[in-house]
């Protein structure tokens, strides 16, 4: 079976899908696994060419031709929609896929035969969690955040008491708690600066104080989660009764990050202007969900915008490339933990047995078909709409 690493196409991204080390990791899961690496895979991650080659990867340039005699493509992000013809029908394909958004994508994908996976899809089970793409990459990505913060912040984290004066500890407001915000509290908790903390998923409160953090209380009555533990979207009120109450706690906090999103659908709305106007001048909000729709009235992914009351709106944006080296060492061993449960050592290939709760979850096409139940039927509303 061939592999093929190609190179990330989009100028912002500098992941890439596997190290050196991985490499290794598959050759010595079966030796019939050849991997194919493009010639500056691993140049943002200071891993030269010949490090591949060390590894045991063929370091390639003929991107169309590897494309073509590839088994399985692996890559960060999805195929570019005019690499998909060069792919023979069968192959495989493993990336971040955005397959709600991507509706358009993952047709040609199955059109063309393609049996591509989606890391997102990946169940958020203890039994997958070494493959937990969204959560290796969240993780990194809350830390950035609070780094992010700090950055644009005029005044440091922990509280200093000098003979020249008392500084007072910065206060940070993190919203959303999943994988993101549990690491942007841990974060800004080691930087010693008071946090607090909100979800609308009950659940977390105990996590939040684990850390140290103060939970915010606000009661929206019935708000729960989906079996996977994602949030449900709020309705109106709710969403209303939320701003209002954290517009409070947004007021005397120095940074607010800001990590809410509901899966599958565009990110909700949470700090509106009038929220960001009663904001103290010098404050920073970092929208980490500014590509994903935003959490933040006028946020623009990687952009900082300061607003007429001097407010900075820092839109994140693929927070994880800005630690390459770390993200692309966690994404690669998330693909490890994925290519060997797909292995199938007799036949010398990947195997796509939906039997397998995991497979079944992130399988989106196969020979030629839609396969997976709420992608196809996300498709087929988006169609009859
Ligand atoms: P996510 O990126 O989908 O969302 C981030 C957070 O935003 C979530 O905590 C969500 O509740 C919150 N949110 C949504 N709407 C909000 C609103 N209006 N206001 C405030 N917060 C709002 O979340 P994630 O990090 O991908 O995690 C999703 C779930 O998956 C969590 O329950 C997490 O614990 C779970 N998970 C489980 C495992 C595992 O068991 N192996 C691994 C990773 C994640």
């Amino acid at each position: 079976m061939r592999i093929f690493v190609p190179l990330e196409r989009s100028e912002t991204e500098t992941r890439v899908a596997l190290t050196p080390e991985a490499v290794a990791q598959l050759r010595k899961l079966d030796e019939r696994i050849a991997i194919a690496v493009e010639a500056g895979a691993g140049r943002h991650i200071d891993v030269a060419d010949a490090a591949y080659g060390e590894a045991g990867a063929e370091v390639v340039s003929d991107r169309a031709a590897e494309l073509g005699r590839a088994d399985l493509v692996v890559r960060v992000n999805p195929c570019p929609e005019e690499e998909i013809d060069a792919l023979g029908s069968g192959t495989a394909h493993i990336s971040f896929l955005d397959p709600f958004s991507r509706t358009d994508l993952v047709r040609r994908l199955a059109g063309a035969g393609i049996r591509a996976f989606s890391v997102e899809m990946i169940p958020r089970t203890t039994l997958a969690q070494k493959m937990d793409a969204l959560s290796s990459q969240a993780n990194l990505a809350g830390y950035r955040a609070v780094i992010l913060g700090q950055q644009h912040l005029g005044k440091v984290f922990p509280m200093f008491m000098t003979a020249a004066g008392t500084i007072q500890p910065a206060r940070v407001f993190v919203i959303g708690v999943g994988v993101a915000g549990l690491q942007a509290i841990a974060t800004a908790k080691r930087l010693g600066a008071r946090v607090e903390a909100f979800d609308t998923r009950p659940v977390v409160r105990e996590q939040v104080q684990s850390l140290g953090a103060r939970f915010i209380d606000i009661d929206l009555g019935e708000t729960g989660q989906t079996e996977g533990g994602y949030a449900r979207e709020l309705t109106a009120e709710q969403l209303a009764r939320q701003q209002a109450e954290q517009a409070r706690v947004c007021a005397y906090s120095d940074v607010v990050i800001t990590t809410a999103q509901v899966f599958g659908r565009p990110a909700p709305r949470l700090i509106t202007e009038a929220v960001l106007r009663d904001m103290k001048p010098g404050s920073v909000v970092v929208d980490m969900a500014a590509a994903t729709g935003g959490n933040v009235e006028g946020s623009v992914a990687g952009e900082v915008i300061t607003t007429p009351g001097g407010v900075k709106v820092v839109g994140g944006d693929n927070l994880p490339a800005s630690v390459p080296r770390d993200a692309s060492m966690v994404y690669a061993n998330n693909l490890l933990g994925l290519i060997e449960l797909l292995w199938d050592a007799e036949a010398g290939q990947i195997r796509a047995d939906t039997d397998d709760e995991i497979i079944a979850g992130c399988l989106i096409t196969d020979a030629g078909e839609l396969v997976n139940t709420a992608v196809a039927e996300h498709c087929k509303k988006e169609e009859s709409a």
